[in-house]
């Protein structure tokens, strides 16, 4: 671990971590709400530096990334955090629990990359920005190497951060889980604004696709839908968007989202974005028979 970027020092030893909207204020001993920041004696620490839950090569069409370096194969990695508290999480196992972890060393992971002829890391499966340090360390040496940064996030950064983390990053996929500030707060224990603007920004510096994960019930209406389509539209209509299937996982058991949703869904996209697409479907089972 090493001391934390971002924070401050208030009185009897609580620091206030300024890396993400929820400013936790964290007493002696205590974690924040990501479990990826600790106060020890009145220092924060980011306890997860270089902890890497998982490790692999992907296809980068994997992240979902369609329109960046398209056929190639990136080394993935992750921690063990995040700091919201979706209850459809697809990865809960990873990203809500101290699921094991190895250490790697930002070094370690760009030798590993390159000698397995990765067009670079994508930092995936679980909350990037709660991973801020190490996330920061490796994008940094990996690009003196020659290597791309791709991160896969909610978008939940506070801007100062962010900003310092612009130029190292190339491509990032954001997901956009709906365009209802209110489902963000009390059911993600989000910010919508804050991934509004996470998204504002980053999309002048990087290449930008959006994934929109639909949970029947939750925000797959066809008003939330439009909305999120306008929204993407207002920032470009060239930027991808990826609608995902969603299937009951961690604490939501509705089944699930029916094929019928996700057409219309693509539907409402390609009224104004070029590119629209559908995910986490088994084609092999599934005629989408999407032409319009
Ligand atoms: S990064 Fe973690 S500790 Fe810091 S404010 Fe966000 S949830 Fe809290």
């Amino acid at each position: 671990m090493i001391e934390a970027l971002y924070y401050d020092k208030l009185s009897e030893g609580i620091v206030k971590c300024l890396l993400c909207p929820h400013s936790c204020v964290i007493a002696p001993g205590k974690t924040g709400i990501c479990r990826a920041r600790k106060n020890i004696d009145s220092v924060l620490y980011a306890i997860n530096y270089g902890e890497c839950v998982s490790l692999s090569m992907d296809p980068i069409e994997k992240k979902p990334l369609n329109h960046f370096y398209p056929g190639s194969q990136i080394l993935s990695t992750a921690s063990n955090s995040c700091n919201l508290a979706c209850p459809f999480c697809q990865n809960a196992k990873i990203s809500q629990s101290n699921a094991p972890t190895q250490y790697i060393a930002p070094e370690e992971l760009i030798d590993m990359a390159v000698r397995k002829k990765s067009i670079g890391i994508a930092y995936t499966y679980t909350e990037p920005f709660t991973w801020y340090e190490y996330v920061l360390d490796t994008a940094r040496l990996a690009h003196k190497q020659g290597l791309k940064n791709v991160i896969v996030t909610n978008g939940m950064i506070n801007e100062k951060p962010l900003i310092e983390l612009l130029p190292y990053i190339d491509a990032a996929n954001i997901d956009l889980k709906s365009m209802d500030a209110a489902f963000y707060k009390n059911i993600l224990h989000g910010e919508l604004e804050q991934v509004l603007n996470t998204i504002r920004i980053t999309k002048k510096h990087w290449h930008i696709e959006i994934t929109n994960l639909i949970v029947p019930n939750y925000n797959d209406s066809i008003e939330l839908l439009t909305q999120l389509v306008d929204f993407v539209a207002s920032i470009g209509i060239d930027t991808p968007l990826h609608f995902s299937r969603y299937f009951p996982h961690y604490k939501v058991v509705v089944p699930h989202t029916p094929i019928e949703t996700l057409k219309e869904a693509y539907r409402i996209g390609k009224e104004k974005l070029h590119y629209v697409y559908i995910g986490n479907v088994d084609l092999n089972n599934v005629d989408l028979n999407l032409e319009l």
